[in-house]
């Protein structure tokens, strides 16, 4: 090919490469069932448009709760969490205020919600705050997955007849990024996009070599064969042979090392993760359901440290029976196979809101009335889940743990509560294991503080430092302005962490950390230190978190 032809054939583009990684394969251009399109039949009567609009809301909510399930596995909890806050934002009062009133004019509800959430954006936007442009982002997503469900085009196009492509795409939504397919997808390019966009942080937690703001491409470039380089930032469109060759080659290497360090990672599965002085860490597993059990296992999970009991409560429009939670939870306890399966009770309010339970609008959710708080008032929804939990406790290894506790006579009444399921179940003549582990999480100052009191109650503690930091540091956690002002200030968190675990250790019970903290590597040495007995994350980070157990002193 002469030097002409070459530059006729082959282009390059610059764009912010986001991740690292490489990816050589034809173009595919996304193509999204149009929301926009006006319908041609009127709009029916308020009422019924109304209640088409709660009926999108709900189905809307439960798809971004498999999401949620699915971004927890695939990206780790911190990353997840924004779609706990897209499903928060179908509650949001501004929004369906402005919807109604739409409606109540004669809209339609499609374009009733998307001209509200239009207003609502413009409104946040206007205020140029970092943090409330980042919610507009947020309530695009949102708002554009309503009017998709109510217009019957939710479905973004699935390609799966072909081999694996480049997906070029004008941006992505979170939503998007965080479901892609893995084994179809090679890379993504967009032509708009800013590295701390909630796309470029997923793409990075999913190891997708992705490349943003490389401007428009024609869509005549569908089959294209292209060579993404993330870490360089560069797409190279129709490559020649050497070109090829060489990006080829250097992928290989890189592969080969990547591949090494993960069975070196892998060889490690077989032992226990024990530090060079010789302290055992347990290294165990966060889940939000049973369906990443199987993940946790095959990455080398000790145990679960953590399965968030909301998922049964906030995929479901009614309070689930104790036979729904029973029989989830014996599923997994037999699916762990003897391993330790620590069961939170439920943690509703603040950041997870749930509509059927028909708590009140609070001033500061995160100080109100949630988790345990609702459990001990409302006695009846308490005991259904420990008597699920007690029931299947027959089938595994199972441990109770309460969230939220800041004071002894909170987890005396919720003994007394577990004693008295004890004696139901005895009398039903149903099996349970009595001797059933019981702990608390530490998540308050005020636990931490109390910690010695608390030791003497239970067999167990389990740190939820995300919790922990925001309420020692008065840093509300759903705040990413704040990010940094979490991470640099560790230290007050690390010792009321060290407060609780000496605590714990001199009444003959065990701590755990279950928190976004016990998956920070920088710190692992200081909870080595602390003897800390077992540390709880997300199934993305328990092979990396074994490697570093054992550098550790
Ligand atoms: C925590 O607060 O650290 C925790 C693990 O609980 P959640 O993140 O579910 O509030
Ligand atoms: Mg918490």
């Amino acid at each position: 090919m002469n030097g002409k032809d070459n530059e006729r054939a082959s282009r390059s583009l610059r764009g912010i490469g986001v991740s690292g990684g490489r990816a050589c394969g034809k173009l595919h251009f996304l193509r999204r069932a149009s929301h926009g399109k006006r319908p041609s039949s009127p709009a029916r009567s308020p009422r019924e448009e109304w209640s088409r609009l709660q009926d999108a809301l709900h189905s809307a909510s439960q798809q971004l709760s498999d999401v949620l399930t699915h971004a927890r596995s695939a990206v780790g909890e911190q990353e997840a969490e924004i779609f706990e806050i897209h499903r928060m934002l179908l509650e949001d009062e501004d929004l369906l205020d402005a919807a109604k009133e739409g409606i109540d004019g004669g809209k339609r509800a499609e374009d009733a919600i998307g001209d509200a959430a239009r207003g609502v954006r413009e409104m946040l936007l206007s205020l140029n705050d970092p943090y409330l442009s980042a919610r507009a982002a947020d309530l695009d997503d949102v708002a554009s997955r309503v009017v998709g469900i109510l217009s019957g085009s939710d479905e973004t196009e699935q390609r799966d007849d072909s081999e694996p492509y480049i997906l070029v795409a004008d941006d992505l939504t979170p939503s998007e990024t965080v479901m892609l397919d893995k084994s179809r997808i090679l890379g993504f390019v967009t032509f708009r996009g800013t590295p701390n966009s909630h796309a470029a942080i997923l793409a990075r937690a999913m190891g997708i070599p992705a490349l943003l703001d490389v401007g428009e491409i024609d869509v005549q470039k569908e089959g294209t064969v292209a060579l993404l380089d993330a870490a360089a930032g560069i797409l190279t469109l129709d490559p020649d042979e050497e070109q090829t060759a060489a990006f080829l080659e250097k992928q290989r290497t890189e592969d080969r090392i990547a591949r090494e360090h993960d069975r070196y990672l892998r060889s490690l599965m077989q032992k226990p993760a024990v530090t060079r002085s010789g302290h055992r860490i347990l290294i165990y597993a966060n889940i939000g359901d049973g369906s990443e059990v199987s993940g946790a296992l095959s990455n080398g999970a000790d145990g679960i440290g953590l399965l968030r009991s909301e998922f049964l409560y906030l995929g479901s429009s009614d309070y689930p029976s104790e036979e729904t939670l029973f029989s989830a939870y014996r599923s997994i306890a037999e699916e762990m196979q003897g391993k330790r399966t620590v069961i939170r009770t439920l943690d509703v309010g603040a950041d997870k809101q749930i509509s059927y339970f028909g708590l009140p609008k609070e001033e500061n959710p995160a100080l109100g009335f949630r988790a345990i708080r609702i459990c001990l008032a409302r006695e009846d929804l308490f005991k259904t889940q420990l008597r699920a939990i007690l029931r299947a406790s027959a089938f595994g290894s199972l441990s109770i743990m309460l969230p939220m506790i800041v004071s002894v006579e909170e987890v005396r009444r919720s003994r007394r509560l577990l004693l008295e399921c004890m004696s139901e179940l005895q009398a039903e003549g149903r099996s349970f294991d009595p001797q059933i582990e019981f702990g608390i999480m530490i998540e308050t100052p005020a636990a931490a503080i109390m910690s010695r009191e608390l030791a003497a109650e239970v067999d167990f503690f389990s740190v939820g430092t995300n919790d922990l930091a925001q309420y020692t540091l008065a840093a509300d956690r759903q705040n990413p302005s704040l990010l940094g002002l979490c991470e640099e200030n560790t230290e007050p968190v690390l010792r009321l962490i060290k407060t609780a675990a000496d605590a714990i250790h001199e009444s003959g019970g065990w701590i755990g950390i279950c928190g976004e903290m016990a998956a920070d590597l920088g710190l692992t040495q200081r909870f080595a230190d602390m003897r800390v007995d077992e540390l709880s994350v997300s199934v993305p980070y328990l092979l990396g978190l074994r490697g570093r157990i054992t550098e550790c002193k």
